[in-house]
């Protein structure tokens, strides 16, 4: 496991059904290129002869299943072989998905159970490899033409789009081992926190509209009903972390549960469903490649994540910086305040906060910083259950002139007025 800063490239000979892992190194990017036979990353071929650039930081694995000879350029934090690998169960599990996508599509449509394909929901501790194995069971479903649904529910480190929101995209093409997930039209909640305890029920809620679009989409959706979902979901297991998984698996309807890298959690879980013949839960193991990250590194993932937005992975975007007036925007906060004042209750009953409920913010200095989501909704009623346009970037509060100076990903007017405050916030370094 040794790092290597090579000036001239380094050929790695692989073996069949094993993997080069890799840790980019934190300062400078890496170029690798396949020079004969076949290889992926998670689940994405790569293409021959072409070099790839990947960033400073990205850890990943370039697998082969019958041997490769790669060619890597530039330094790593570290690089090394595995021949031992769990991507042969992986497989086996995708090719189980396959044929419940084949049977769904070959169903009558009229019939919902019948046409319904899989359902994965993917659970697991944190660093298990939950987002990896969603990401190869989606890339592999879409190199065989179909173009599941994948949900994110991950807050903390969501690979849709800026950590705090849970959303869900369609995969028409096998995912970019650099680009990741395409951004197209995703669609987005925004919960407005990196942890779930921050206000669990609104948490609840926006699963729960999430869900009901998509089924809704699905309806009226022969081929994403028959393709499926792949959800991803957070590290936490443990007392409402594990109620929330049980909500989650209840809300999409998921019907195959594939659980990584814990017994506890597996147990659980078949018990719970025991009796129920419509949920598989499935127990796989965990590569040995998957990277523990610890609070900082997950910190300072988000930090990145959020300038991905702006400026994109590969700083190809160029985000722009907009004025508007404190009284073009309305700004809204959801959950906090107490529900009615103390007057107002029964006797002796304390005021208790209402977990979705909207209050309106007043724009001062403590905006400057905030990542605010800009909502579809039409009215302030609609917040929650709206999804969003996108996010900005609250980059100076002026409350002279009561002007607010704001990043956004492009220029002109927001797509409305009305905008989420959490308490996310990103400084760009
Ligand atoms: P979280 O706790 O955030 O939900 P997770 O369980 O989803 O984490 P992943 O994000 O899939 O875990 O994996 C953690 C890290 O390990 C990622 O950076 C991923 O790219 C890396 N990784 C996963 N599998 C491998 C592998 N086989 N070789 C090298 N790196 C890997």
């Amino acid at each position: 496991m040794n790092p290597s800063s090579a000036s001239v490239p380094k050929q790695v000979k692989l073996d069949k059904e094993s993997e080069l892992r890799i840790e980019a190194a934190n300062d400078s990017p890496l170029r690798l290129r396949l020079v004969t036979g076949s290889a992926e990353i998670f689940g994405t071929e790569l293409p021959p002869e072409i070099w790839l650039s990947f960033p400073p930081r990205l850890k990943f694995a370039v697998f082969t299943w019958y041997g490769a000879t790669i060619e890597m350029d530039g330094s790593t934090e570290t690089d090394y072989i595995a021949d031992e690998t769990p991507m042969v169960s992986y497989v086996n599990v995708h090719a189980v998905l396959e044929g419940r996508r084949n049977r769904a599509k070959a169903s009558s449509s009229t019939d919902s159970d019948a046409s319904q394909g899989p359902r994965v929901i993917v659970v697991g501790p944190t660093d298990s490899g939950k987002s990896t194995l969603s990401r190869m069971l989606l890339s592999w479903a879409a190199k065989q033409g179909w173009k599941p649904t994948f949900v994110d529910l991950d807050i903390g480190q969501g690979s849709i789009t800026i950590p705090g929101c849970i959303a869900a995209t369609p995969i028409e093409m096998p995912i970019d081992p650099v680009e990741g997930i395409p951004l197209e039209m995703p669609l987005v909640y925004f919960y407005g926190h990196t942890t779930p305890s921050n206000n669990i029920d609104l948490y609840k809620v926006l699963v729960k509209e999430l869900a009901q679009i998509l089924e809704r989409q699905f309806a009226g959706n022969i081929e994403a009903r028959a393709a499926g979902m792949v959800i991803n979901t957070m590290g936490w297991i443990e007392g409402v972390g594990y109620e929330l998984l049980l909500h989650a698996i209840e809300t999409f309807k998921a019907n195959v549960v594939l659980v990584l890298g814990q017994e506890k959690l597996y147990s659980m879980l078949r018990e719970v469903h025991r009796s129920n013949p419509n949920v598989d839960v499935v127990k796989l193991q965990k590569s040995g490649g998957v990277v523990s990250r610890n609070a900082k590194f997950r910190q300072r993932a988000r930090s990145y994540r959020m300038r991905e937005y702006f400026y994109g992975i590969t700083n190809d975007l160029s985000p722009h910086a907009n004025i508007a007036n404190f009284s073009d925007l309305f700004i809204y906060r959801v959950g906090g305040g107490p529900q009615a004042p103390r007057s107002a209750l029964p006797i002796g009953a304390d005021p208790v906060a209402s977990p979705v409920r909207i209050t309106p913010v007043n724009i001062d200095k403590d905006l400057l910083h905030v990542v605010l989501a800009v909502s579809y909704a039409k009215t302030s009623e609609e917040i929650i259950s709206s999804n969003v346009a996108g996010f900005i970037h609250v980059t100076d509060v002026d409350i002279q002139r009561r002007k607010i100076t704001y990043l956004a990903p492009s220029a002109g007017n927001l797509p409305s007025k009305f905008l989420i405050m959490g308490t996310l916030a990103w400084q760009e370094t």
